[in-house]
C-alpha cells in the first residue's frame, strides 16, 4: 500500500463562498467556459474572483492532447475548434467585471499552430470589450513553433507567461512531451519578437526536486530574460497522479523568494498556495513599472 504524506494544516483551506460567485459559476456554464480556477479547484477562487476581480479562462476546448502527470485537466481526443469562443470569453471578461485576466489554453498538438489564431483572437475580443483589463498569455509550448508565437504575439498581451513547473532533472517524468529547454527558448523569444512584454514562469516544489536544482532553474530562466517567477506547493490533483515527495514550510518559500529576488527577478510570488495566476494582477504593474 503506497503511503501519503499528511498534508499540513497550512493548506487546509476553507472555500468561502457568496451569492455573486455562485452567479459567476453559472455565467461559465451558460457561456460554455471553462476555467482553471474552477477545474484546478483553486483555493484562491473567492479572493481572485469576488474581490481582486482577476480570473483564468482556459480556452481551446477542455480535453487536452498531452497528459502531464500533475495536471487534472482530461486528455484525449480534443474538440472541433470552435471560432465563437473568443466572444463568449470577452463578454465573461466584461460581465464579471474583470481588472486581469489570464487566458490559457490545452495543448492543441493536433493543430497545425497550435490553436494560436483562436488564441490571438480571444485577447483581441477581451481588448475591444473590456479595454481596461490587463491581459496575460499563458500558452503551452506550441511544439516550439516560431510562427504560431507570433501570431500570437501579433494580439500585443501585456504579460507572457509560460511555466517550465519543474526542474530540469524532473521534466521528463512531470510534463508530457514537453522539453526543458524547449521551454527556455520560447520565453527567451517573446524577448525578441516584443522587448517591452514581461515574461514570466512558474515552478511547482514537493515533486522532488533538491534545492540547488530550484536554484538552477532560476538561474536557466534569468538567462533567458524571464521577468517574473512563482513558485508553489505541488498538490495531488487524484491519486492517479504523481505523489507528492515533500510539503514546503512557509519559511522555505520565503527564503526561495528572497533567493529569487537577489538573483535579479523583478518580483517573485512564493508561498503554499501560489498558483501561476495568483496576484498577477500585481506582477503586471510592478514589472512593467521597472
Ligand atoms: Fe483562478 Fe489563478 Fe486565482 Fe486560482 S489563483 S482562482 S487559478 S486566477
Ligand atoms: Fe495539463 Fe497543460 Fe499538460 Fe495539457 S499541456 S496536460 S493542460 S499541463
Amino acid at each position: 500500500k503506497e503511503e501519503y504524506l499528511r498534508k499540513p494544516k497550512w493548506l487546509e483551506t476553507k472555500i468561502n463562498t457568496n451569492e455573486s460567485y455562485s452567479g459567476l459559476k453559472k455565467l461559465m456554464r451558460d457561456k460554455k467556459l471553462n476555467t482553471v480556477c474552477e477545474e484546478a479547484r483553486c483555493p484562491n477562487i473567492y479572493e481572485c474572483w469576488s474581490e481582486r476581480k482577476t480570473a483564468t479562462f482556459m480556452i481551446l476546448g477542455d480535453t487536452c492532447t498531452r497528459g502531464c502527470r500533475f495536471c487534472a485537466v482530461k486528455t484525449g481526443l480534443p474538440n472541433e475548434l470552435d471560432w465563437n469562443e473568443p466572444e463568449r470569453v470577452a463578454d465573461s471578461v466584461q460581465i464579471m467585471g474583470l481588472k486581469h485576466v489570464v487566458v490559457t489554453a490545452v495543448a492543441r498538438d493536433d493543430l497545425k499552430d497550435g490553436g494560436a489564431a483562436v488564441f490571438a483572437e480571444t485577447v483581441r475580443a477581451i481588448r475591444r470589450k473590456q479595454p481596461g483589463c490587463t491581459i496575460e498569455i499563458l500558452p503551452s509550448d506550441m511544439k516550439g513553433d516560431y510562427e504560431s508565437l507570433h501570431t500570437l504575439m501579433s494580439s500585443e498581451p501585456d504579460i507572457f507567461n509560460h511555466n517550465i513547473e519543474t526542474v530540469r532533472r524532473l521534466t521528463k517524468k512531470v510534463r508530457a512531451r514537453a522539453m526543458y529547454d524547449r521551454s527556455l527558448t520560447l520565453l527567451q523569444r517573446v524577448k525578441e519578437i516584443a522587448p517591452d512584454v514581461p515574461t514570466k514562469s512558474s515552478l511547482m516544489v514537493g515533486l522532488g526536486e533538491e534545492k540547488e536544482e530550484i536554484i538552477e532553474a532560476m538561474d536557466d530562466l534569468l538567462a533567458h530574460d524571464v521577468n517574473i517567477m512563482t513558485i508553489g506547493q505541488y498538490l495531488q490533483p487524484t491519486k492517479k497522479h504523481l505523489r507528492v515527495e515533500r510539503y514546503y514550510h512557509p519559511d522555505e518559500f520565503e527564503e526561495l523568494k528572497q533567493i529569487a529576488l537577489s538573483k535579479g527577478f523583478r518580483h517573485c510570488e512564493s508561498g503554499p498556495l501560489v498558483r501561476s495566476s495568483y496576484h498577477a494582477d500585481e506582477q503586471v504593474s510592478q514589472a512593467s513599472a521597472q
